[in-house]
């Protein structure tokens, strides 16, 4: 049966959602995590620059917007709570945030303030010699959570994620104990993946999107080698002496176990969240990780609100209509004055795989059924 559009169940409202990789600069340096995401280095955008990118939204979106921040790390940039502030001015529908926990939290807690949900990764290359202390501070964010919930109507989201690192599952499984014991309600786990080859091999087609000199970058093997053999720079090199000469992250023993973990240990309750209409006139509610398994998620030459709905500014800067960087970048927050317009119309797929999740939930209809969404775009 051929499939002619679908849609994101939780966007009836035609918000427009906003990838917003705030910076490239981070303070760890996973060897899973892809170089062109990460730096020690990079700069981050100016205050005043971030806000044009708001202000810019909000002139078209105002609060219709699901902001979606992650980075690098965006909770190390000075001015972060300013910049939250002033997003949360507009009472959006959603501010999320990725972070890696490393600031303190009673500063994480203040940024709450203005977030709707924040997702807490526990990265085991940086956090080995602070178990007790990570636990703790994702007991005391919750805490302050619920008090929130229990006085506001509108609630608060709070996740703990798990980066499931292979060598670490004894201690991952003795941490989960602990945090279900303390009434963590949320959970999750993520795979994580060795990335092979460096950051132009990992992208294939898509070199020239990629900006800077990446010659020096290393690939997972590469970096977990180089750290197993020091022993500063605030990470454990014990962590990664368990990894060296594995020719797949996981064994097999490691990968049933994380896949009962799967079965055991998260919410049964699928979350299916995309609505797909098919040729026949029948709709099925399905999720993306079965689509991309399969591979239905070839949408060339569909008409796609990608711009209209959805927007991603990638580590570097640029603001795109997607992740899938259709068209290359419309602008660059760097560069970015007053005259900074946003998309208006849909645009013609022309990928042949939508990957990322953010963009598999963007409107999309085949040619000729674009009446399907009507309601949604
Ligand atoms: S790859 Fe890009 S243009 Fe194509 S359907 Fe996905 S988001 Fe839209």
């Amino acid at each position: 049966m051929k499939q002619v559009a679908q849609r994101y169940i939780h966007n009836r409202t035609k918000a427009i959602s906003v990838d917003w990789y705030m910076t490239k600069r981070c303070n760890y340096d996973c060897s899973y995590c892809v170089d062109y995401l990460h730096d020690f280095h990079s700069p981050n955008p100016p205050l005043e620059k971030m806000k044009l990118l708001v202000d810019a939204i909000e002139d078209k979106y105002w609060y219709n917007v699901q902001w979606s921040l992650c980075g690098g790390e965006p909770m190390i940039i000075p001015w972060f709570y300013d910049i939250v502030e002033y997003i949360g001015r507009s009472m959006p529908d959603e501010i999320s945030v990725v972070t890696n926990g490393s600031i303190p939290a009673d500063k994480i807690i203040k940024n709450f303030e203005f977030l709707d949900n924040i997702v807490f990764s526990i990265h085991f290359e940086y956090i080995h010699n602070k178990i007790e202390e990570t636990l703790e501070k994702i007991i005391a964010i919750e805490k302050w959570r619920r008090e929130w919930n229990d006085t506001h109507d509108k609630k608060k989201t709070f996740i703990a994620r798990f980066m499931v690192y292979p060598g670490q599952l004894d201690l991952i499984e003795k941490m989960w104990e602990r945090l279900v014991e303390e009434d963590i309600e949320k959970i999750e786990f993520r795979n994580i993946r060795p990335q092979h080859g460096v950051t132009n091999e990992l992208r294939p087609g898509q070199n020239e999107l990629i900006l800077g000199d990446n010659t020096g970058s290393v690939s997972t093997a590469d970096k977990i080698k180089k750290k197993a053999e020091r022993r500063s720079k605030g990470y454990d090199s014990e962590v990664f002496q368990q990894l060296i000469g594995r020719n797949s992250f996981y064994t097999q023993e490691e990968f049933d176990r994380i896949n009962s973990w799967y079965k055991h240990k998260t919410d049964a309750k699928k979350r299916n969240n995309i609505e797909r209409y098919w040729e026949d006139g029948s709709v099925t509610v399905d999720h993306y990780n079965t689509m991309t398994l399969n591979k239905d998620n070839n949408y060339k030459g569909w008409t796609c609100w990608a711009g209209v709905q959805h927007l991603k500014v990638d580590p570097d800067g640029r603001v795109f209509i997607g992740s899938c960087h259709r068209g290359g970048p419309i602008g660059n927050i760097y560069e970015l004055d007053e005259g900074f317009e946003l998309p208006t119309k849909p645009t013609v797929c022309d990928r042949t795989w939508c990957g990322d999740y953010l963009d598999l939930r963007v409107p999309k209809a085949a040619p000729g059924y674009e009446h399907l969404l009507k309601d949604y775009v």
